[in-house]
């Protein structure tokens, strides 16, 4: 059962909710919602849940849960987890859960995010929740801890509630899982920053999916967060990122002691610093990105600066040339960065390499 999972930041993926809406410009080339609305369009958790958009499908808002008896809601108690995890033979496995939707959209139902979260406290593994809508997520666990209805929650397998051990107490439910938010450029970082800094005051583990990276971000104010994700878009429409945006994110890591994983470039990799005069400009699967995320065309670059505008900038440009995900890689400066968030406290560790990762659909 399951199948590879090329995220490279977590063991396996377990989705059991569906649906969402279009939150900020890093999910214009959502993957989930052009799975949802294309290969994935008949299946009971993705139907219903995109309209066509232009040709696209565009995720409506429509929420979907799994079905109370569907044996998925107990995968995560059933599995033993990776040989192998990232964190460690021997360690709990990571699990990226919803990858396919947004947990935290407004509409979903506390009860389905309560029924999520069970089936990943009473199990030996971590669950790494991403959300662009922090303040839902934060409003959630401060209801929860408040309400302490977690105590009720029944248990995957065995149904029975109460006091159960396993979920005894706060903090066993913030000690399996991550949280963290998505932010593309410094406006949704400044907007997203105190929700997340509420969660981590409140004893979670914390981290960041700078990606797609679509600006530069100033990381200040963000010393709080245990690891910090950044990457690249890829897909057909991928816009690209500056190498100076992954550098400068690694910087404040190395230098506040916060974990770094460089997940990939996607699909544009850097060619030449300036304006690469050796390519051939005429290819349109050549760009160059100045340092503040605007790309454009050596034309429309060239007129642009003939114009001034872009005068300051044009020493720190890069040329990036469109060469798909698997060709660009997750190399920065020539290695890889996969540091994971260590225990409370403690320094980052760094992934083991994880061979096998596998994603549990509902099907
Ligand atoms: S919040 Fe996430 S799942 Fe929802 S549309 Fe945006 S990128 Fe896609």
């Amino acid at each position: 059962m399951g199948a590879n999972t090329p995220i490279e930041w977590c063991d396996a993926t377990w989705s059991t909710v569906g649906g969402c809406s279009i939150e900020s410009p890093g999910c214009i080339h959502c993957y989930a919602q052009q799975l949802a609305g294309t290969r994935l369009r008949k299946h009971p958790l993705y139907a219903g849940t995109t309209d066509d958009g232009k040709g696209r499908p565009v995720f409506n808002g429509t929420m979907t849960v799994a079905a109370p008896e569907h044996p998925t809601w107990s995968w995560p108690v059933r599995w033993r987890g990776l040989k192998e995890p990232l964190l460690g033979p021997g360690q709990p496995s990571l699990i990226f859960v919803a990858d396919m939707a947004d947990l935290f959209h407004p509409d979903r139902p506390a009860e389905a995010i309560d029924r999520v979260l069970a089936s990943i406290v009473y199990s030996h593994h971590i669950g790494q929740l991403l959300t662009k809508r922090p303040a839902v997520m934060r409003a959630y666990f401060e209801e929860l801890r408040r309400s302490a209805r977690w105590l009720m929650w029944p248990h995957p397998i065995f149904g029975r509630s109460n006091f159960d051990p396993m979920v005894a107490t706060f903090d066993a439910i913030v000690s399996r899982l991550w949280l963290g938010t998505s932010v593309e450029r410094q406006a949704e970082a400044d907007r997203r920053r105190e929700d997340l800094r509420a969660l981590s005051e409140m004893g979670f583990t914390t981290f960041v999916s700078y990606e797609p990276a679509l600006g530069p971000v100033d990381w200040k104010g963000w010393e709080f967060v245990d690891q910090v994700i950044s990457g690249g878009e890829s897909g057909a429409r991928a816009r690209p990122s500056h190498p100076a945006w992954h550098r400068a994110t690694r910087e404040f890591c190395h230098t506040v002691g916060s974990a770094y994983f460089f997940k990939q470039w996607g699909a544009w990799a850097p060619a030449c610093d300036g304006l690469g005069w050796r390519l051939e400009w005429s290819d349109e699967s050549t760009t160059v990105i100045t340092p503040w995320g605007s790309a454009m065309t050596w034309q429309g670059f060239h007129n642009a600066r003939m114009g001034g505008d872009l005068a300051d900038g044009y020493e720190r440009s890069v040329t990036m040339r469109r060469v798909g995900k698997e060709t660009a890689g997750r190399l920065l400066d020539g290695r890889e960065h996969n540091d994971l968030p260590g225990e409370r406290g403690r320094p980052p560790r760094t992934a083991h390499v994880a061979t096998q990762r596998v994603t549990e659909p509902v099907a």
